[in-house]
Formats: structure tokens, sequence, C-alpha cells
């Protein structure tokens, strides 16, 4: 069986104690090495921080993009100032991200953004984003206490649209790990669904093979498996 590459953006992280202290490492979640694994893609892990032009190899490797979780994006990127309540930023991880979003988008391979993938989609092809959600008048709850398989806020599903598709349904539950959102869309980008206070949690490319989500689905495929459909449309794409 053709298995295409899913490539994984990896986080970065600095070890803190024991053995190894102040050792910086990347990694991935399990969670979407399993969801790819099991959508019949082969994961691998792209580390960034190779120098200029490692987001061009990767791409000859790769036959699609999974861009995870992690930080935030430096709104420098889109032209803020820090506000209060901005998280911590990596610029490395960002320029990175970026080349890889666009040069994606020429080349045509699928991308799937998952939280922050959909925020550095929305930077890298031009559009702006919310520093801190809960700055927003009527805010739902997006960083949930619960962990990552429960359901939190719901949203609503564009007729029509790819996730439409993909979820079969006008509404669904999903679990809420941010703490930015897209502001201005960028051009090329349609929404795809919105929580109730209005905050934009899905988009799709409108002439790319690109969707992007502001929960976690690579969390809920055990007890919610709508959501590996998800990692099966990114697999699809990608043959
Ligand atoms: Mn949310």
């Amino acid at each position: 069986m053709n298995q295409p590459v899913v490539g994984i953006t990896a986080s970065a992280l600095t070890v803190e104690s024991g053995p190894g202290l102040g050792g910086e490492k990347f990694f991935a979640g399990k969670g979407y090495i399993d969801a790819v694994g099991r959508a019949g893609g082969c994961p691998v892990i792209l580390p960034f921080g190779g120098g200029a032009g490692v987001a061009g190899r990767h791409l000859v490797v790769a036959d699609a993009i999974l861009l995870s979780g992690g930080g935030d994006v430096d709104p420098w990127l889109y032209g803020e100032e820090p506000r209060p309540g901005l998280g911590r930023v990596c610029p490395e991880r960002d320029e990175y991200e970026i080349a890889l979003v666009r040069l994606a988008c020429e080349l045509g391979k699928p991308v799937l953004g998952i939280c922050r993938g959909m925020q550095v989609i929305n930077v890298a092809l031009g559009g702006t984003l919310h520093q801190d959600v809960r700055c927003l008048a009527g805010a739902l709850q997006h960083f949930q206490e619960a962990g990552g398989q429960v359901a939190g806020h719901s949203v609503q599903i564009k007729a029509g649209s790819l996730l439409h598709r993909l979820v079969g349904g006008d509404t669904l539950r999903t679990n809420s790990f941010h703490n930015q959102a897209v502001k201005a869309l960028a051009a090329g980008l349609t929404a795809c669904a919105r929580s109730a206070d209005g905050v934009l949690e899905a988009l799709e490319g409108q002439t790319v093979p690109l969707l992007a989500v502001q929960w976690h689905p690579e969390g809920m495929c055990g007890r919610h498996p709508v959501m590996l459909e998800l990692f099966r449309w990114l697999v699809r794409a990608a043959h």
C-alpha cells in the first residue's frame, strides 16, 4: 500500500530537570502521529531550525503537511505590537512554518492546520490574529480545564463547506485549547465554522487543498471517531 508521507511540524522544548538539563529537543505529540497513521498516512516529524531552505527540502519529502499546535504567533508578523495576554512566541518556528505554508500552497500540496497551525496559515497568507481571545466581549471559555478527549464548546458549521462534508452535520462539539484566534481572514481563505461567540473555529482554502481547525481533533479521535475524518481528508488529498 502506498502511504503518503505526512510531515508534522515539531514543537521545541528545553529540558527543565534531571539528566540533560537545559538540553533543547524537538517533538510532536503522539496524538498527531497516531491519527495520521490510522488515517492511512506515513507520519514524519519536521523540525524547524535547519536553516534557510529547509522548508523547501521538507516539501520534497512530504506529500502533505500537518501544522501542529503550539505557542503563539509573533504579532510583529501581522503588524501589531505585543499586548497583555500574548503567550510565548518562537520566531524561528514562525519563520519556518510560514515558509512551509506558502510553499505548500504554491506546490498544491494539501495542508491541515490544527490550533496554532490555523493561526499560522492565516498569518502566512496575509491575515491577522486576536492576541488573546479572552479580551473579546462575550467570549466563551476557549482554554478548557478538562482534558483533550472532552468536548467543550460547540461550533456551527457552514453548509456546503469542506468541513460540513467531512463531518456530515451543522453542529460539532469540540475541545478548545487556544488563546489566539483569527481576526482578519486572509484573502483566499473561507470561514467554515464559528463558536457561539463568533470566534472563527475552522477555515478552508478557496483554490488550494487547505483545511484548518482551531480545536485539537487528534485529541478526540478515541471517543469521537468523526474527528478522524479530518486526517483521512489530508491523506486522500495527498494522493
Ligand atoms: Mn475554541
